[in-house]
């Protein structure tokens, strides 16, 4: 999740209209007026895609539609950044830095070569862990929907980024889904559309056949528990909602009296976190397969001469040098035919601890075509994320399970699934 998030002080009342300035009483309740319909329709249009507005966006819609507190008339502040992580420090002398964790994911990442060992080096394979997540929302409110300490149950699923299809997708590729992908909430509606999962990944709407197969299973798991059907929906995230390494998201949202609750996230990760802890830590996080057969390729490659490459270049060798082995080859076709025309090339290096430019001579460098025959292939398996809050879930269960007898309000119940409640209870006076 991300570190940091937006927020306003109060939340933003949909209920209030361009002209509510008039009808504002200073430190009272805003009071209910009757929007045209035209501006009904203008706020469902915005709502519908009220998550890809960033902060500016947020702080401008404020403005226009002068936003207030609907309980004291008072103005909200623009929205701002901060950090959703708890800090704290470590050890007697407190000098060590630490942050509570926002989500049980990473805990799981940083594991991933012993876990690739548990299972002999299988892929796919998944790791799942339930636990105690922190995040210092700043309105923690709504009972168990909004808490700054709550439990979460995340499954990791590495997948070959090269192949994700699920070998079970064809269990579940008839299950029909409530689903809202984002171009709909784009054209500012929100109903969602009764889709088999199977059409969604073939059409695209959902990116691949593993995350298609968890939404059917989370699909699956809130019915088995008792979620009503016509309360649920998988909202796709949006193009300013999604995490920049996400390939593909979804939010399996559950409606009560507060509105559409995000209670399970599904996001395709990609190699994101892997790739950042191995390059933090220095181990590498990744799976080694034999090919069947040997993989012979002929590649223009590039190798250093370390006696005059290190000598020459000093501290920016290495980054140099890796530039280098990544460069595509008709750029280093462009460097073999300088080197060969000037005597030299230059190399610019941006985004690196060494950025500048460097110039080569070809005493340091041999850029020549080669047979290179591999045995192994080595990469960065991507995850498949479900992530489920398990306070939300409860809550919205309850408020779906929870009857009253019609004529006899007095005596209401809750009616749950064998499969939660398996015991008979009765509450006498
Ligand atoms: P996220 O990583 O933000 O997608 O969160 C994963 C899941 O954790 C959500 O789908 C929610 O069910 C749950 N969750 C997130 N924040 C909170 C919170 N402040 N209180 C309770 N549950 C939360």
């Amino acid at each position: 999740m991300a570190g940091v998030s937006i927020s306003s002080e109060a939340g933003p009342s949909a209920a209030t209209k361009p002209d509510a300035k008039k009808n504002k009483k200073k430190g009272g309740p805003i009071a209910a007026t009757k929007l045209e319909d035209s501006v009904i329709e203008e706020f469902k249009f915005i709502l519908a895609q009220i998550d890809n507005y960033d902060g500016q966006g947020l702080a401008d819609l404020i403005t226009k539609y002068d936003i207030r507190n609907p309980d004291t008339g008072n103005p909200v502040t623009a929205p701002a950044m901060f950090n959703l992580m708890f800090e704290s420090s470590i050890g007697p002398s407190g000098n060590l830095k630490g942050y509570l964790r926002p989500e049980t994911a990473q805990g799981q990442f940083v594991n991933f070569s012993r876990l690739l060992e548990f299972n002999n080096q299988k892929m796919p394979f998944a790791s799942a862990m339930v636990g105690r997540s922190f995040r210092n929302e700043i309105a923690p409110r709504q009972g168990l929907l909004r808490v700054r300490e709550f439990t979460m149950a995340e499954v990791e699923h590495y997948v070959d980024p090269e192949n994700k299809d699920h070998p079970r997708f064809s269990e579940v590729a008839h299950i029909e889904l409530p689903l809202l992908p984002s171009q709909v909430q784009l054209e500012g509606k929100s109903t969602p559309i009764m889709m088999r999962i199977g059409d969604a990944v073939a059409s695209g709407t959902v990116d691949n056949q593993t995350l298609g197969y968890f939404l059917a299973r989370i699909y699956l798991y809130l019915m088995a528990v008792g979620i009503k059907h016509e309360l649920l929906r998988f909202r796709q995230h949006l193009p300013n909602e999604m995490a920049h390494y996400a390939t593909d998201c979804w939010d399996a949202e559950i409606k009560t009296s507060h509105g559409w609750i995000e209670c399970v996230g599904c996001a395709d990760r990609s190699a994101y976190d892997l790739t950042k802890h191995a390059t933090y830590t220095k181990e590498k996080l990744c799976v080694r397969e034999s090919y069947p057969e040997p993989l012979v390729t002929v590649k223009l490659v590039c190798e250093t001469n370390s006696k005059v490459f290190g000598p020459k270049l000093k501290r920016a060798a290495k980054p140099v040098e890796e530039y280098l082995k990544l460069l595509p080859e008709t750029d280093l076709t462009a460097i073999q035919s300088k080197l060969s025309k000037d005597g030299k090339a230059t190399v610019v290096l941006s985004g690196t601890a060494a950025d500048g430019e460097y110039e080569i001579t070809p005493d340091m460098v041999t850029i020549e075509t080669r047979t290179i025959t591999e045995h192994v292939r080595e990469y960065t398996p991507n995850v498949i994320e479900p992530s489920f809050g398990i306070g939300r879930i409860l809550y919205s269960l309850l408020e779906h399970s929870f009857n009253v007898r019609t004529g006899d309000e007095q005596r209401s119940f809750f009616s749950f699934k064998p499969a939660v409640a398996p015991f008979k209870c009765l509450v006498l006076p």
